[in-house]
């Protein structure tokens, strides 16, 4: 593959594996099994509703999810997933929903949520620049909230949460798009788990949506067809025409996770390893390199720093392009570096990015 395929750290659209891009490019020529190409085979042929049923089932097994949710994979993107959600469960409800501002993409949530229905931010980071992330202590759930939103991982800033929120008796709904099937997840504590492809698991163009089934029995009868999970559901997520080659592509990638990687568990372990090296470089640079979030909640997925000024910043941007690593400006919104380390990036890929910043650091400090 090439050295900038393989050193790509964007934050999303996000790096995939070789072997499965080698898997998409003879695809998009000749699938295989069906003699043509990916772009042109119908999604109403028995070859894609096998693809369907087949991807449903490798989640199913990842996950370990119970029978009574659905697995559905919807256009629109996760930004969709933050109206569809509130229209579903705010529509004309008096009581607010519990909503947590972490950081730049749970305010694009909220403030759709507003648009339907009453919302309570029950803990805002924002006044302290989104660098960490609540402990138990601050948060106080309402016990007869609709439900409960939180990100599991704020892509921009950096910040995870390492443990599952909320009150068992509330439904909890979680946008997980940037660590989904990156390490294992106790899904059956969730209501609602939506996570669009682009960061780990695919191309953009799908998102997948695992949904408990009661969750739906009072959602509104009055919902565009297309904004409403049960007519998903019943059409086992061909509604209309879906994203036949964004599905595909996901299908490779869970078969990848199942076969090649060895599960969920194992993922996570290698996920483990490259987030250590990257935030052991930070954290033995002297203060060269200056982690954004917490330690306590910094995430594995998108490593977030500064260095002493923004000059330094983008001389570190420049060289590390001109050495073949991409995608490591940090978002629009913060500025500064991200790399991002999904699951389609290598342990080696890791590696290389520390090799480069110890070099830079020695050549600046010298
Ligand atoms: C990237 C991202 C989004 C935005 O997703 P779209 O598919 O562009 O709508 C939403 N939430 C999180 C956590 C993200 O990382």
């Amino acid at each position: 593959m090439n050295q900038l395929n393989n050193l790509n750290f964007s934050g999303g659209p996000g790096a995939l594996p070789e072997s499965v891009l080698l898997k998409v490019q003879q695809s998009i020529l000749e699938v295989p099994e069906v003699g043509l190409s990916v772009l042109g085979i119908s999604h109403r042929s028995d070859w894609f509703a096998a693809v369907v049923a087949e991807l449903e089932g490798n989640i199913r097994k990842l996950l370990g999810l119970p029978d009574n949710y659905h697995v559905l994979f919807l256009q629109g993107g996760a930004t969709q997933q933050f109206s569809m959600i509130p229209m579903t469960l705010l529509r004309g409800k008096t009581t607010p929903a519990d909503y947590l501002h972490t950081g730049y993409w749970s305010g694009k949530a909220l403030a759709e949520a507003e648009r339907e229905g009453p919302v309570r931010v029950i803990w805002s980071g924002e006044s302290g620049g989104f660098k960490d992330l609540p402990g138990d202590d601050e948060l106080a759930y309402s016990p007869d909230a609709p439900y409960l939103h939180y990100i599991s991982n704020e892509t921009v800033e950096g910040l995870q949460f390492h443990r599952v929120l909320g009150r068992d008796d509330v439904p909890r709904v979680c946008d997980m798009s940037s660590d989904f099937l990156s390490q294992p997840c106790t899904a059956e504590r969730y209501s609602l788990i939506y996570a669009h492809a682009q960061k780990n698991i695919g191309p953009a163009g799908v998102t997948v949506v695992l949904v408990r089934d009661e969750l739906l029995e009072d959602a509104p009868t009055d919902l565009p067809g297309f904004l409403d999970y049960r007519s998903h559901i019943k059409a086992h997520s061909i509604f209309n025409t879906p994203p036949v080659f964004a599905i595909y592509v996901v299908l490779l990638i869970t078969r990848w996770l199942l076969d090649e990687i060895g599960g969920l568990t194992r993922m996570a372990e290698i996920n483990r390893r490259k987030a250590d090296l990257l935030y052991s470089q930070l954290d033995n640079s002297d203060g060269f390199y200056r982690g954004r979030a917490k330690t306590k909640d910094r995430s594995l997925m998108n490593v977030t720093f500064n260095l002493a000024d923004t000059d330094t910043e983008k001389r570190f941007l420049a060289e590390a392009q001109a050495a073949g690593f991409s995608g490591l400006a940090g978002h629009r919104s913060t500025g500064g570096v991200r790399a991002s380390l999904y699951n389609g990036l290598t342990l080696a890929a890791a590696e290389q990015l520390v090799g480069f910043m110890e070099d830079f650091r020695r050549k600046q400090t010298r």
